[in-house]
């Protein structure tokens, strides 16, 4: 599943492609994704010229100059292709702009979806309306995960995927901050404070960027937008280590809970 990082480095990678261009065509070669699409989203985006791209959670976004903006979430498995050879059977989208470049959605499994929101009711729909800050954000600091986390006896874990609190994080950055910032996963969110909140907040987004950095990473195939394999990372502190050698010498340990998994070290996270 594409997270934050992959989303951001997808944004960035459509930018060149679409930002300042008119779109002179879309096609939607089905009625639908996980939803159905909006049905004048055609209409909305045919000579609409592209303003910016943004990002927010994990769903990219592209603004128009008729104030439009249109919305997409890559689901499981979606990805962009840019400058196809030729249309697949799972490119459900296709966008062609003035330049005569294209852009194909692409979603084998089809749990994503495009929508089509005014761009000043952004904040006021759903699933904005109700989301936390941006995690990369300045928003997001020890001061604010004091205010966020106060009395709540939830895990510190289960409250960082919380989207209400902080948009767009997933269990794998999640892990890896907490092992970061040295807080056990199953801690109740009330009862970190202080210093380790700020901690814990610079942790979030220095695991957030390096991602980003390396040009987003994912457990799973998929392609980046300049048509290239997306990178895989390897270099984990915890994800996926169960087992292996902590930095700390300890030994990482593995824990299932609501049909997730959560990696940690026993020794260095308190
Ligand atoms: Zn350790």
């Amino acid at each position: 599943m594409p997270e934050l990082p992959e989303v951001e480095t997808i944004v960035r990678g459509l930018e060149p492609v679409l930002k300042g261009r008119r779109i002179a065509s879309i096609d939607l070669r089905r009625p639908d994704l996980r939803r159905p699409f909006p049905p004048d989203l055609r209409q909305r985006l045919t000579g609409a010229r592209v303003t910016g791209l943004s990002r927010r959670a994990k769903y990219g976004l592209v603004h128009t100059d008729r104030d439009d903006t249109l919305v997409f979430h890559l689901g499981m498995s979606g990805h962009w292709r840019v400058d196809p050879g030729e249309i697949g059977t799972h490119d459900h989208v296709v966008i062609e702009t003035d330049e005569g470049r294209r852009l194909a959605l692409n979603d084998a499994r089809r749990f994503g979806s495009v929508d089509i929101v005014r761009t000043e009711d952004l904040d006021s729909v759903e699933p904005f309306a109700r989301m936390g800050p941006e995690p990369l954000g300045d928003a997001f600091d020890g001061a604010f995960l004091a205010r966020a986390l106060e009395g709540r006896s939830a895990p510190i874990k289960a409250l960082l995927l919380d989207q209400r609190i902080v948009a767009g994080l997933g269990n794998i950055y999640v892990c890896e901050s907490l092992h970061m910032a040295g807080i056990a996963p199953g801690r109740a969110g009330g009862h970190v404070a202080g210093a380790r909140l700020d901690r814990l907040a610079e942790a979030v987004k220095a695991v957030l960027l390096a991602a980003i950095d390396a040009g987003g990473s994912s457990l799973r195939d998929y392609v980046r937008p300049d048509g290239e394999l997306g990178y895989f990372s390897k270099d984990w502190r915890v994800y996926g280590r169960e087992g292996a050698a902590c930095h700390c010498g300890a030994v990482i340990r593995r824990r299932a809970d609501s049909g997730r998994s959560t990696f940690y070290c026993p020794k260095c996270q308190r």
